[in-house]
């Protein structure tokens, strides 16, 4: 199956009103480790499109004190995404995997709305998504 990676947001300009702009980290922005990358969604559901940005001291002070390079940010249809960036530490490149997210969605309200079929809610910003458990 092919994947579009040249798919660019809707409304570029709500976009980076949410997650920032191309110098600026995404919100929720964190290292996650390579165990962690492996469980992520990355390998359950496609992005909904790629972004690439460069964060450094001078364009976002604060957000350099996190993380300075390239990144390449997959965003999911959830408000959640996954970043890579590739950093020369001891002599050669490894790879860094973060998660960010306009909400984590940790605490979930569960609702059965038919035979296998159950809806989660966030508490904390009402995003709701209903799973077929029967697959
Ligand atoms: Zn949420």
């Amino acid at each position: 199956m092919f994947i579009q990676s040249n798919k660019v947001p809707a409304d570029v300009k709500a976009h980076a009103v949410k997650y920032g702009d191309g110098s600026h980290l995404p919100p929720n922005f964190k290292e996650i480790t390579a165990a962690k990358f492996a469980a992520s969604k990355f390998f359950v559901y496609s992005p909904d499109f790629w972004e690439y940005r460069q964060i450094n001291a001078y364009n976002d002070p604060k957000g350099a004190e996190k993380f300075t390079g390239d990144l390449r940010l997959a965003y999911f249809y959830d408000g959640t995404g996954i970043a890579f960036a590739s950093h020369y530490h001891g002599g050669g490149y490894v790879p860094r995997f973060f998660s960010f997210a306009l909400c984590e969605h940790r605490e979930k309200t569960c609702k059965n709305v038919g035979n296998c079929l159950s809806t989660y809610t966030c508490v904390a910003c009402s995003y709701a998504e209903t799973v077929d458990s029967s697959d």
